[in-house]
Protein backbone atom coordinates (compact mmCIF):
# COMPACT_ATOMS: atom_id res chain seq x y z
CA UNK A 1 0.00 0.00 0.00
CA UNK A 2 1.57 3.69 -0.66
CA UNK A 3 1.14 6.82 0.48
CA UNK A 4 1.89 9.69 -1.66
CA UNK A 5 4.41 12.62 -0.40
CA UNK A 6 4.15 15.89 -2.30
CA UNK A 7 7.10 16.94 -2.00
CA UNK A 8 7.64 20.97 -2.48
CA UNK A 9 9.34 23.49 -0.73
CA UNK A 10 10.90 20.66 1.66
CA UNK A 11 13.26 18.84 -0.33
CA UNK A 12 14.84 16.71 2.31
CA UNK A 13 13.98 13.42 3.72
CA UNK A 14 15.19 14.29 7.70
CA UNK A 15 12.36 16.34 10.21
CA UNK A 16 9.89 15.57 7.35
CA UNK A 17 6.41 15.28 9.22
CA UNK A 18 4.89 14.15 5.89
CA UNK A 19 7.08 11.08 5.20
CA UNK A 20 7.08 10.13 8.81
CA UNK A 21 3.71 10.19 8.30
CA UNK A 22 3.85 7.83 5.84
CA UNK A 23 6.09 5.33 7.67
CA UNK A 24 4.10 5.56 10.84
CA UNK A 25 1.43 4.25 8.43
CA UNK A 26 3.34 1.42 7.05
CA UNK A 27 2.65 2.98 4.34
CA UNK A 28 5.31 2.98 1.23
CA UNK A 29 6.03 6.68 0.17
CA UNK A 30 5.65 7.17 -3.63
CA UNK A 31 7.75 10.92 -3.60
CA UNK A 32 6.44 13.19 -6.21
CA UNK A 33 7.49 17.08 -7.20
CA UNK A 34 4.83 18.56 -9.26
CA UNK A 35 5.98 21.43 -11.09
CA UNK A 36 2.93 24.10 -11.25
CA UNK A 37 3.90 27.55 -11.90
CA UNK A 38 0.57 28.19 -12.16
CA UNK A 39 -0.68 27.07 -9.10
CA UNK A 40 1.82 29.79 -7.61
CA UNK A 41 -0.92 32.76 -8.89
CA UNK A 42 1.77 35.76 -9.04
CA UNK A 43 5.24 34.00 -7.68
CA UNK A 44 6.42 31.13 -9.85
CA UNK A 45 9.19 31.11 -8.78
CA UNK A 46 12.34 33.00 -10.54
CA UNK A 47 15.10 32.07 -12.77
CA UNK A 48 17.60 31.49 -10.44
CA UNK A 49 15.74 29.66 -8.17
CA UNK A 50 14.86 27.49 -11.06
CA UNK A 51 18.34 26.92 -11.35
CA UNK A 52 19.00 26.00 -7.91
CA UNK A 53 16.05 24.03 -7.78
CA UNK A 54 17.01 22.15 -10.76
CA UNK A 55 20.34 20.67 -8.65
CA UNK A 56 18.21 20.18 -5.74
CA UNK A 57 15.72 17.96 -7.54
CA UNK A 58 19.15 15.90 -8.82
CA UNK A 59 20.49 15.68 -4.83
CA UNK A 60 17.52 14.62 -3.52
CA UNK A 61 16.49 12.18 -6.31
CA UNK A 62 20.83 11.21 -5.21
CA UNK A 63 19.37 10.40 -1.59
CA UNK A 64 16.27 8.70 -2.29
CA UNK A 65 18.50 6.33 -4.92
CA UNK A 66 20.67 5.50 -1.92
CA UNK A 67 18.08 4.41 -0.07
CA UNK A 68 16.19 2.39 -2.07
CA UNK A 69 13.63 4.82 -3.52
CA UNK A 70 13.46 7.03 -6.17
CA UNK A 71 11.70 10.40 -6.91
CA UNK A 72 8.65 10.67 -9.47
CA UNK A 73 9.05 13.92 -11.74
CA UNK A 74 5.81 15.32 -12.79
CA UNK A 75 4.54 18.43 -14.50
CA UNK A 76 1.31 20.39 -15.12
CA UNK A 77 -1.81 20.74 -12.61
CA UNK A 78 -1.12 19.92 -9.00
CA UNK A 79 -4.24 18.54 -8.47
CA UNK A 80 -4.71 16.65 -11.66
CA UNK A 81 -1.50 14.90 -11.29
CA UNK A 82 -2.00 13.51 -7.66
CA UNK A 83 -5.37 12.24 -8.71
CA UNK A 84 -3.59 10.82 -11.72
CA UNK A 85 -0.69 9.64 -9.47
CA UNK A 86 -3.94 7.96 -6.62
CA UNK A 87 -5.36 6.50 -9.89
CA UNK A 88 -2.38 4.09 -10.95
CA UNK A 89 -1.18 3.53 -7.67
CA UNK A 90 -3.75 2.98 -5.74
CA UNK A 91 -3.02 5.07 -2.73
CA UNK A 92 -5.62 6.16 -0.80
CA UNK A 93 -3.61 8.68 1.50
CA UNK A 94 -1.67 12.35 0.03
CA UNK A 95 0.93 13.70 2.62
CA UNK A 96 2.42 16.95 2.26
CA UNK A 97 4.27 19.75 4.30
CA UNK A 98 2.44 23.11 4.32
CA UNK A 99 3.08 26.08 2.38
CA UNK A 100 2.24 29.42 3.46
CA UNK A 101 1.98 31.86 0.68
CA UNK A 102 -1.37 32.88 0.04
CA UNK A 103 -1.70 31.86 -3.58
CA UNK A 104 -0.92 28.27 -2.31
CA UNK A 105 -2.85 28.41 0.66
CA UNK A 106 -5.85 28.60 -1.40
CA UNK A 107 -4.96 26.28 -4.27
CA UNK A 108 -3.49 23.47 -1.04
CA UNK A 109 -6.55 23.65 0.43
CA UNK A 110 -8.94 23.12 -2.77
CA UNK A 111 -7.04 20.34 -3.44
CA UNK A 112 -7.35 18.83 0.13
CA UNK A 113 -11.18 19.11 -0.12
CA UNK A 114 -11.27 17.42 -3.40
CA UNK A 115 -9.20 14.71 -2.44
CA UNK A 116 -10.75 13.94 0.74
CA UNK A 117 -14.19 14.33 -1.16
CA UNK A 118 -12.85 11.45 -3.37
CA UNK A 119 -12.42 9.56 -0.21
CA UNK A 120 -8.45 10.14 0.03
CA UNK A 121 -7.11 11.13 2.93
CA UNK A 122 -5.24 14.21 2.21
CA UNK A 123 -3.10 15.68 5.07
CA UNK A 124 -1.00 18.85 5.36
CA UNK A 125 2.09 18.83 8.17
CA UNK A 126 3.95 21.49 9.60
CA UNK A 127 7.38 20.71 8.39
CA UNK A 128 9.33 24.44 7.67
CA UNK A 129 8.52 26.90 10.90
CA UNK A 130 9.19 26.22 14.25
CA UNK A 131 5.63 27.99 15.51
CA UNK A 132 2.54 27.85 13.23
CA UNK A 133 1.29 31.26 12.72
CA UNK A 134 -1.91 30.79 14.42
CA UNK A 135 -0.21 29.92 17.25
CA UNK A 136 1.09 33.13 18.44
CA UNK A 137 -1.00 35.42 19.49
CA UNK A 138 -0.98 38.58 21.33
CA UNK A 139 -2.70 39.08 24.67
CA UNK A 140 -6.03 40.11 22.39
CA UNK A 141 -5.81 36.70 20.72
CA UNK A 142 -4.69 38.96 17.14
CA UNK A 143 -1.45 38.64 15.04
CA UNK A 144 1.76 40.59 16.13
CA UNK A 145 2.83 43.32 14.15
CA UNK A 146 5.97 44.14 15.95
CA UNK A 147 9.02 41.78 16.06
CA UNK A 148 10.05 42.51 20.14
CA UNK A 149 6.73 41.05 21.92
CA UNK A 150 6.61 38.56 19.24
CA UNK A 151 10.16 37.36 19.75
CA UNK A 152 9.78 37.14 23.48
CA UNK A 153 7.18 35.03 22.96
CA UNK A 154 8.75 32.51 20.96
CA UNK A 155 12.26 32.23 22.69
CA UNK A 156 9.37 31.57 25.92
CA UNK A 157 8.20 28.76 23.86
CA UNK A 158 11.82 27.80 22.79
CA UNK A 159 12.23 24.60 25.03
CA UNK A 160 8.61 23.05 23.99
CA UNK A 161 10.09 22.73 20.55
CA UNK A 162 9.69 18.75 18.93
CA UNK A 163 12.63 17.38 18.11
CA UNK A 164 13.91 16.65 14.29
CA UNK A 165 13.19 13.28 13.14
CA UNK A 166 16.39 11.88 11.31
CA UNK A 167 16.60 11.14 7.73
CA UNK A 168 15.30 7.37 7.10
CA UNK A 169 18.42 4.92 6.62
CA UNK A 170 16.44 2.75 4.49
CA UNK A 171 13.34 3.16 2.29
CA UNK A 172 10.72 0.73 0.44
CA UNK A 173 11.49 0.76 -3.27
CA UNK A 174 9.54 2.95 -5.62
CA UNK A 175 7.45 1.23 -8.42
CA UNK A 176 8.21 2.43 -11.77
CA UNK A 177 5.63 4.86 -12.34
CA UNK A 178 6.35 7.46 -15.31
CA UNK A 179 8.27 10.21 -14.44
CA UNK A 180 9.14 12.75 -16.83
CA UNK A 181 12.97 13.69 -17.30
CA UNK A 182 14.68 16.19 -15.40
CA UNK A 183 15.32 18.38 -18.52
CA UNK A 184 11.15 18.23 -19.51
CA UNK A 185 10.65 19.56 -15.85
CA UNK A 186 13.51 22.36 -15.22
CA UNK A 187 15.96 22.39 -17.94
CA UNK A 188 19.32 23.32 -17.41
CA UNK A 189 20.31 27.48 -17.77
CA UNK A 190 21.73 27.65 -21.60
CA UNK A 191 24.54 28.81 -21.75
CA UNK A 192 24.98 28.10 -18.11
CA UNK A 193 24.46 31.27 -16.71
CA UNK A 194 23.92 29.91 -13.27
CA UNK A 195 27.75 28.75 -12.46
CA UNK A 196 28.40 31.38 -9.75
CA UNK A 197 24.90 30.03 -7.58
CA UNK A 198 26.72 26.80 -6.83
CA UNK A 199 30.67 28.08 -5.71
CA UNK A 200 29.55 28.99 -2.24
CA UNK A 201 27.05 26.21 -1.44
CA UNK A 202 26.07 23.11 -2.86
CA UNK A 203 22.14 22.30 -3.12
CA UNK A 204 20.94 19.18 -1.13
CA UNK A 205 20.10 18.28 2.31
CA UNK A 206 23.62 16.87 2.84
CA UNK A 207 25.27 20.02 1.82
CA UNK A 208 22.86 22.16 4.01
CA UNK A 209 23.92 20.25 7.34
CA UNK A 210 27.52 20.13 6.84
CA UNK A 211 26.90 23.97 5.72
CA UNK A 212 25.00 24.47 8.57
CA UNK A 213 27.66 22.16 11.37
CA UNK A 214 30.93 24.31 9.34
CA UNK A 215 28.77 27.58 10.59
CA UNK A 216 27.89 26.84 14.26
CA UNK A 217 31.35 25.81 14.93
CA UNK A 218 32.20 29.45 15.03
CA UNK A 219 28.62 31.05 15.39
CA UNK A 220 30.73 32.65 18.29
CA UNK A 221 31.95 35.22 15.50
CA UNK A 222 27.88 35.88 14.03
CA UNK A 223 27.05 38.62 16.40
CA UNK A 224 29.97 40.84 16.07
CA UNK A 225 30.78 39.96 12.59
CA UNK A 226 26.96 39.41 10.99
CA UNK A 227 27.22 43.00 9.22
CA UNK A 228 30.48 42.46 7.60
CA UNK A 229 29.80 41.57 3.42
CA UNK A 230 33.69 40.75 2.95
CA UNK A 231 33.67 38.40 5.50
CA UNK A 232 31.94 34.77 5.57
CA UNK A 233 30.55 35.28 9.31
CA UNK A 234 27.08 34.16 8.22
CA UNK A 235 25.29 31.00 8.28
CA UNK A 236 24.33 31.48 4.38
CA UNK A 237 21.38 28.86 5.43
CA UNK A 238 18.83 30.81 3.56
CA UNK A 239 19.05 29.57 0.28
CA UNK A 240 18.74 25.60 1.85
CA UNK A 241 16.08 27.05 4.32
CA UNK A 242 13.80 28.34 1.12
CA UNK A 243 13.86 25.34 -0.52
CA UNK A 244 13.45 23.17 2.65
CA UNK A 245 16.91 21.37 2.42
CA UNK A 246 17.26 22.15 5.89
CA UNK A 247 14.35 22.83 8.55
CA UNK A 248 14.62 25.45 11.38
CA UNK A 249 14.43 22.17 13.75
CA UNK A 250 17.49 20.67 12.08
CA UNK A 251 19.07 23.25 12.58
CA UNK A 252 18.16 23.29 16.07
CA UNK A 253 19.44 20.10 16.15
CA UNK A 254 22.89 20.19 14.89
CA UNK A 255 23.62 22.74 17.61
CA UNK A 256 22.34 20.45 20.30
CA UNK A 257 24.78 17.90 18.84
CA UNK A 258 27.55 19.94 19.02
CA UNK A 259 26.66 20.86 23.03
CA UNK A 260 25.90 24.67 22.14
CA UNK A 261 23.82 26.77 24.72
CA UNK A 262 21.15 28.79 24.19
CA UNK A 263 22.96 31.88 24.74
CA UNK A 264 25.81 30.88 22.58
CA UNK A 265 23.36 31.18 19.51
CA UNK A 266 21.12 33.37 20.44
CA UNK A 267 22.12 36.03 17.90
CA UNK A 268 21.77 33.89 15.23
CA UNK A 269 18.06 32.47 16.64
CA UNK A 270 16.88 35.64 16.52
CA UNK A 271 17.36 35.74 13.11
CA UNK A 272 15.35 32.50 12.98
CA UNK A 273 12.68 34.57 14.89
CA UNK A 274 12.75 36.86 12.29
CA UNK A 275 12.24 34.46 9.41
CA UNK A 276 9.31 33.17 11.62
CA UNK A 277 7.87 36.70 12.21
CA UNK A 278 7.89 37.56 8.24
CA UNK A 279 5.55 34.15 7.81
CA UNK A 280 3.27 35.45 10.48
CA UNK A 281 2.74 38.99 9.00
CA UNK A 282 2.69 36.46 5.48
CA UNK A 283 -0.63 34.29 7.05
CA UNK A 284 -2.24 37.26 8.63
CA UNK A 285 -1.86 39.75 5.97
CA UNK A 286 -1.56 38.24 2.68
CA UNK A 287 -2.65 41.56 1.21
CA UNK A 288 1.51 42.77 1.80
CA UNK A 289 3.28 40.09 -0.40
CA UNK A 290 1.27 42.66 -3.52
CA UNK A 291 0.16 45.59 -1.65
CA UNK A 292 1.60 47.72 1.43
CA UNK A 293 1.39 45.94 4.80
CA UNK A 294 0.00 49.01 6.44
CA UNK A 295 -1.83 52.25 5.68
CA UNK A 296 0.09 54.45 7.20
CA UNK A 297 2.06 55.64 3.94
CA UNK A 298 -1.32 55.57 1.89
CA UNK A 299 -0.52 59.32 0.94
CA UNK A 300 3.05 58.77 -0.25
CA UNK A 301 3.70 60.03 -3.81
CA UNK A 302 6.37 56.94 -4.97
CA UNK A 303 8.06 58.76 -8.06
CA UNK A 304 7.60 56.83 -11.63
CA UNK A 305 10.71 54.32 -12.22
CA UNK A 306 12.78 55.47 -15.25
CA UNK A 307 13.76 52.47 -17.08
CA UNK A 308 17.44 53.52 -17.39
CA UNK A 309 17.82 54.09 -14.11
CA UNK A 310 15.89 51.26 -12.46
CA UNK A 311 18.91 49.51 -15.07
CA UNK A 312 21.50 50.91 -13.60
CA UNK A 313 20.27 49.63 -10.67
CA UNK A 314 19.70 45.56 -11.74
CA UNK A 315 23.24 46.05 -13.35
CA UNK A 316 25.35 47.52 -10.58
CA UNK A 317 26.15 50.62 -12.77
CA UNK A 318 25.08 53.31 -10.31
CA UNK A 319 28.10 54.74 -9.56
CA UNK A 320 27.92 54.18 -5.84
CA UNK A 321 30.42 51.39 -5.14
CA UNK A 322 28.84 49.50 -2.40
CA UNK A 323 25.31 49.54 -4.25
CA UNK A 324 26.87 48.04 -7.29
CA UNK A 325 29.24 45.14 -5.78
CA UNK A 326 26.07 44.35 -4.26
CA UNK A 327 24.33 44.40 -7.37
CA UNK A 328 26.84 42.51 -8.75
CA UNK A 329 27.23 39.70 -6.05
CA UNK A 330 23.46 39.47 -6.66
CA UNK A 331 23.90 39.00 -10.27
CA UNK A 332 26.52 36.47 -10.50
CA UNK A 333 26.11 34.16 -7.36
CA UNK A 334 22.49 34.56 -6.91
CA UNK A 335 22.85 36.01 -2.91
CA UNK A 336 23.51 39.08 -1.32
CA UNK A 337 25.00 40.08 2.34
CA UNK A 338 21.70 41.44 4.39
CA UNK A 339 23.56 44.62 5.28
CA UNK A 340 24.14 45.44 1.42
CA UNK A 341 20.09 44.09 1.01
CA UNK A 342 18.71 47.07 3.04
CA UNK A 343 21.07 49.34 1.89
CA UNK A 344 20.32 49.00 -2.06
CA UNK A 345 16.97 48.93 -0.77
CA UNK A 346 17.07 51.92 0.85
CA UNK A 347 18.42 53.32 -2.44
CA UNK A 348 15.36 52.77 -4.36
CA UNK A 349 13.09 53.53 -2.59
CA UNK A 350 14.03 56.08 -0.41
CA UNK A 351 16.89 58.48 -2.34
CA UNK A 352 15.19 57.06 -5.55
CA UNK A 353 11.76 56.89 -4.36
CA UNK A 354 10.65 54.55 -6.42
CA UNK A 355 7.68 52.10 -5.15
CA UNK A 356 9.27 48.74 -3.44
CA UNK A 357 7.63 46.10 -5.74
CA UNK A 358 10.18 47.20 -8.10
CA UNK A 359 13.45 45.97 -6.07
CA UNK A 360 10.78 43.17 -4.65
CA UNK A 361 10.44 42.00 -8.04
CA UNK A 362 14.31 42.04 -9.36
CA UNK A 363 15.32 40.05 -6.23
CA UNK A 364 12.39 37.42 -6.76
CA UNK A 365 13.62 36.67 -10.33
CA UNK A 366 17.57 37.14 -9.37
CA UNK A 367 17.88 35.86 -5.65
CA UNK A 368 18.21 31.66 -5.02
CA UNK A 369 17.38 32.28 -1.94
CA UNK A 370 14.00 34.18 -2.81
CA UNK A 371 11.02 33.68 -0.29
CA UNK A 372 8.18 35.41 -0.82
CA UNK A 373 7.75 36.20 3.50
CA UNK A 374 11.26 37.22 3.66
CA UNK A 375 11.76 38.95 0.32
CA UNK A 376 8.29 41.16 1.06
CA UNK A 377 8.86 41.95 4.68
CA UNK A 378 12.80 42.71 3.97
CA UNK A 379 11.81 45.32 1.21
CA UNK A 380 8.22 46.96 3.31
CA UNK A 381 10.34 47.08 6.72
CA UNK A 382 13.07 49.34 4.43
CA UNK A 383 10.38 51.25 2.43
CA UNK A 384 8.80 52.06 5.66
CA UNK A 385 5.62 50.48 4.85
CA UNK A 386 5.64 46.96 6.71
CA UNK A 387 5.03 45.88 10.31
CA UNK A 388 7.46 47.40 12.38
CA UNK A 389 9.30 49.19 9.89
CA UNK A 390 12.75 50.83 10.02
CA UNK A 391 11.56 54.62 10.92
CA UNK A 392 11.17 56.94 7.84
CA UNK A 393 13.88 59.18 8.12
CA UNK A 394 16.34 56.32 8.30
CA UNK A 395 17.64 56.85 4.29
CA UNK A 396 20.95 54.80 4.58
CA UNK A 397 23.67 56.68 3.33
CA UNK A 398 25.57 53.88 0.90
CA UNK A 399 29.30 55.87 0.84
CA UNK A 400 28.73 56.06 5.17
CA UNK A 401 27.32 52.73 4.93
CA UNK A 402 30.27 51.39 3.25
CA UNK A 403 33.37 53.05 5.19
CA UNK A 404 31.53 51.32 8.37
CA UNK A 405 30.66 47.46 7.27
CA UNK A 406 33.53 47.41 4.05
CA UNK A 407 36.19 49.92 5.79
CA UNK A 408 38.93 48.07 3.54
CA UNK A 409 36.50 48.31 0.66
CA UNK A 410 37.36 44.23 0.03
CA UNK A 411 34.19 43.72 -0.58
CA UNK A 412 33.57 46.39 -3.25
CA UNK A 413 37.10 45.69 -4.45
CA UNK A 414 35.77 41.61 -4.93
CA UNK A 415 32.70 42.68 -7.01
CA UNK A 416 33.99 46.04 -8.98
CA UNK A 417 37.22 44.78 -10.35
CA UNK A 418 37.13 48.48 -12.14
CA UNK A 419 38.27 49.87 -8.94
CA UNK A 420 40.24 47.24 -7.52
CA UNK A 421 43.04 50.06 -7.62
CA UNK A 422 41.56 52.67 -5.55
CA UNK A 423 42.59 52.77 -1.74
CA UNK A 424 40.28 52.64 1.23
CA UNK A 425 39.11 56.47 1.44
CA UNK A 426 38.84 57.24 -2.39
CA UNK A 427 36.69 53.46 -3.02
CA UNK A 428 33.37 54.38 -1.22
CA UNK A 429 33.14 57.57 -3.01
CA UNK A 430 35.61 57.48 -6.00
CA UNK A 431 33.87 60.82 -7.52
CA UNK A 432 35.40 62.74 -5.28
CA UNK A 433 38.81 61.93 -6.34
CA UNK A 434 40.52 62.65 -9.77
CA UNK A 435 40.95 59.31 -10.92
CA UNK A 436 40.90 57.11 -13.80
CA UNK A 437 37.87 54.29 -13.15
CA UNK A 438 38.28 52.09 -15.55
CA UNK A 439 35.00 52.92 -17.56
CA UNK A 440 33.03 52.99 -14.11
CA UNK A 441 30.44 55.33 -14.23
CA UNK A 442 32.13 59.22 -12.94
CA UNK A 443 29.67 60.28 -10.67
CA UNK A 444 26.60 58.67 -9.15
CA UNK A 445 23.48 57.94 -10.60
CA UNK A 446 21.73 59.97 -7.81
CA UNK A 447 22.73 63.12 -5.73
CA UNK A 448 22.30 61.06 -2.24
CA UNK A 449 22.38 64.37 -0.37
CA UNK A 450 19.33 66.16 -2.14
CA UNK A 451 17.25 63.06 -2.81
CA UNK A 452 17.77 62.11 0.72
CA UNK A 453 16.09 65.40 1.82
CA UNK A 454 13.45 65.19 -1.23
CA UNK A 455 12.60 61.39 0.30
CA UNK A 456 12.13 63.15 3.80
CA UNK A 457 9.45 65.27 2.50
CA UNK A 458 8.06 62.68 0.72
CA UNK A 459 7.69 60.63 3.77
CA UNK A 460 6.47 63.68 6.06
CA UNK A 461 4.15 64.79 3.69
CA UNK A 462 2.96 61.06 3.67
CA UNK A 463 2.58 60.80 7.05
CA UNK A 464 0.82 64.44 7.92
CA UNK A 465 -2.16 62.96 4.73
CA UNK A 466 -2.35 59.87 5.36
P1 LIG B 1 21.87 34.54 8.61
O1 LIG B 1 22.23 35.88 9.11
O2 LIG B 1 22.79 33.43 8.87
O3 LIG B 1 20.43 34.21 9.24
C1 LIG B 1 19.93 32.88 9.37
C2 LIG B 1 18.58 32.77 8.71
O4 LIG B 1 17.65 33.63 9.33
C3 LIG B 1 18.58 33.18 7.24
O5 LIG B 1 19.00 32.13 6.42
C4 LIG B 1 17.12 33.55 7.03
O6 LIG B 1 16.31 32.41 6.82
C5 LIG B 1 16.74 34.16 8.37
N1 LIG B 1 16.92 35.62 8.30
C6 LIG B 1 18.04 36.33 8.48
N2 LIG B 1 17.79 37.65 8.38
C7 LIG B 1 16.48 37.78 8.11
C8 LIG B 1 15.62 38.88 7.90
N3 LIG B 1 16.05 40.14 7.96
N4 LIG B 1 14.30 38.65 7.65
C9 LIG B 1 13.83 37.37 7.60
N5 LIG B 1 14.60 36.29 7.80
C10 LIG B 1 15.91 36.48 8.05
N6 LIG B 1 15.83 36.41 3.01
C11 LIG B 1 15.45 35.32 2.31
O7 LIG B 1 15.63 34.20 2.80
N7 LIG B 1 14.86 35.44 1.09
C12 LIG B 1 14.61 36.65 0.51
O8 LIG B 1 14.04 36.71 -0.58
C13 LIG B 1 15.04 37.82 1.21
N8 LIG B 1 14.88 39.05 0.67
C14 LIG B 1 15.28 40.18 1.38
C15 LIG B 1 15.08 41.45 0.83
C16 LIG B 1 15.47 42.58 1.52
C17 LIG B 1 15.26 43.96 0.91
C18 LIG B 1 16.07 42.45 2.80
C19 LIG B 1 16.51 43.68 3.56
C20 LIG B 1 16.26 41.20 3.35
C21 LIG B 1 15.86 40.05 2.66
N9 LIG B 1 16.06 38.76 3.21
C22 LIG B 1 15.65 37.66 2.49
C23 LIG B 1 16.58 38.58 4.58
C24 LIG B 1 18.10 38.38 4.72
O9 LIG B 1 18.78 39.35 3.98
C25 LIG B 1 18.57 36.99 4.30
O10 LIG B 1 17.78 36.01 4.90
C26 LIG B 1 20.03 36.76 4.71
O11 LIG B 1 20.86 37.71 4.11
C27 LIG B 1 20.46 35.36 4.31
O12 LIG B 1 21.79 35.13 4.67
P2 LIG B 1 22.17 34.04 5.76
O13 LIG B 1 21.45 32.77 5.46
O14 LIG B 1 23.65 34.01 5.83
O15 LIG B 1 21.52 34.70 7.05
Amino acid sequence: QHAIVWLRRDLRLGDHPALQAALDARLSPLFVYIDDPAGEGDWPLGAASRAWLRRSLQALDGDLRKRGSALLLRAGDSLTELRKLCAESGAAKVLWNRRYEPAVRKRDSEIKQTLLEQGIDARSFNGSLLFEPWTVQTKQDGPYRVFTPYWRQLEARWDSLPQAEPAPSRLPAAPAFASLPLDDVVPAPRPGWDAGFFQASAPGEQAALQRCREFLTRVGKYKEGRDLPAEDNTSRLSVHLAFGEISPRQIIAVAHELGLSYPSCAAFYRELGWREFSYHLMYHFPHSCEQDLTEQLRAMIWLPAKPDVLAAWQNGRTGIPIIDAAMRELWQTGIMHNRCRMIVASLLTKNLGYYWRHGADWFWDTLIDADLANNTQGWQWTAGTGADAAPYFRVFNPVSQGQRFDPDGAYIRRWLPELKSLDKKAIHAPWECNTHLNGYPDKPIVDLKASREAALQRYQHARRET
